[in-house]
């Protein structure tokens, strides 16, 4: 049999490079086998999930038109309720985005007049339009909704004080973001979300929670909906797409808000009963039942990125030892070419579009140029390989996905082969 390190370097891996990982690697695997234990609950919980809602084979084959009685898509909305532990859920291939699912929630559960509060500092860049942050044509600001920040402390705690001074009788929906996005605040566990929505309730009950769950599925046994959010919100070409979903985006929680979501992304009257599936259900099923599995693989190589690149001397958040609770890495590379180098890395190690350099550009909804890598089977899914940052000082890269722990081991390779050809790192 050949030997794994002559494939490696056929593939253009040095056996520096090579070896350097393979050290890094042998002092994880402790950490490995706390990923698979919560990979395995969370295989078994979406297994019963699928069990309970009892999937046949008749949900896989989808509806054309109208999409009345779609068995299959109310099914699975079933499957995603029972997993996030809520009253309903609204799982739709027209949700096209994460940024659309969120708008969707948004702009469905809060009414003229009300306020929107996130206690967690700034959102997601993409929301900035959704909310008006960045005054946007058919943003909420145009609809004469308010929107309050109370950023987190410089040692990333909660602002209690300054929460409980922003909460008042216009509050009407708390937007918490889990991960941390392009920002290198750490992200939030489950377990301290549950401390903030508990703070929050407790001064005013009626108050919808609402957690951008992006990139937080399946990472933890438990999910936001588990301990007091009233809506989780999410893209299924991350975490619970599992590679497989080609599109879509899920809200999981109390009746009402999912109610109020339907009727607004389909119409008054019409709300969940309408929506064809197409073709696109076994994709979404098998993707979900993937998912633990693919999470586990992301997380894997966010593990031994960080690692790779704080043992050679950068920032990484998170570090190379502190727990999880999403798939991100960021990496603080600290100059535009060490950017393109890694990202020229992550591209050459990709089954599709592997012969591609990739270059910033300008993005909508980004208000810098941006750098994306990936060669992904689903344009654009980030629960595939991927790297991505915005052409601006620190010269951050975020890095997230591979179904595979073997495709990102790869991909890290390469992106440090990358830099040490340019002669931007030494070993
Ligand atoms: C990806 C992401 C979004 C937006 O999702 P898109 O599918 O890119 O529109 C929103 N919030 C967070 C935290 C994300 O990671």
């Amino acid at each position: 049999m050949q030997e794994t390190k002559d494939i490696y370097q056929s593939l253009g891996i040095s056996k520096e490079v090579y070896d350097y990982g393979n050290k890094i690697l042998s002092e994880l695997e402790d950490r490995f086998k706390i990923i698979d234990e919560t990979a395995e609950y969370n295989q078994l919980k979406v297994i019963k999930a699928m069990q309970d809602s009892r999937v046949s084979e008749a949900c896989l084959l989808g509806t054309t038109g109208y999409g009345y009685d779609d068995i299959g898509r109310d099914t699975l909305e079933k499957v995603y309720a029972k997993i996030f532990n809520t009253e309903d859920a609204l799982v739709r291939p027209q949700i096209t985005c994460g940024t659309h699912a969120l708008a969707l929630a948004l702009m469905s559960n809060l009414r003229p007049g009300d306020e929107l509060l996130s206690p967690v500092g700034k959102p997601y860049d993409t929301l900035e339009e959704v909310i008006g942050i960045r005054p946007s044509r058919g943003s909420l600001a145009e609809y004469n909704i308010s929107y309050k920040q109370v950023d987190l402390l410089s040692d990333g705690s909660f602002d209690y004080e300054n929460i409980k001074k922003a909460i008042n009788e216009k509050t009407r929906l708390v937007t918490i973001q889990r991960s941390k996005g392009y920002q290198t605040r750490p992200t939030l566990s489950v377990e301290r979300i549950k401390e903030l929505i508990a703070f929050i309730k407790n001064i005013k009950p009626e108050v919808i929670c609402m957690v951008d769950n992006c990139y937080g599925e399946f990472v933890e046994t438990i999910e936001p909906t588990d301990v007091g959010a009233d809506l989780v919100v999410g893209s299924l070409i991350k975490n619970p797409g599992g590679g497989l979903a080609p599109i879509g985006g899920y809200l999981a929680g109390k009746k009402e808000c999912i109610e109020n979501a339907a009727v607004r992304l389909t119409s008054p009257g019409l709300a969940k009963e309408v929506g064809a599936s197409l073709s696109v259900l076994p994709s979404l099923y098998q993707g979900l039942f993937l998912a633990p599995t693919v999470t586990a693989s992301a997380l894997k190589t966010s593990i031994f990125a960080a690692n790779v690149y704080e043992k050679l001397g950068y920032k990484v958040v998170p570090d190379g030892i502190e727990s999880r609770h999403d798939i991100i890495q960021a990496v603080t590379l600290g100059s535009k070419e060490k950017v393109l180098a890694f990202c020229e890395g992550i591209q050459k190690a990709a089954p599709v579009d592997g012969f591609v350099i990739p270059e910033p550009w300008d993005m909508p909804g980004y208000d810098s140029e941006v750098i994306m890598a990936a060669g992904a089977f689903v344009s654009g899914s980030s629960i595939e390989l991927s790297a991505d940052g915005p052409m601006k000082e620190p010269y951050n890269i975020y890095f997230q996905g591979g179904l595979t722990f073997q495709h990102g081991k790869f991909g890290i390779l390469s992106s440090l082969q990358s830099l040490v050809n340019k002669g931007l790192i030494s070993l």
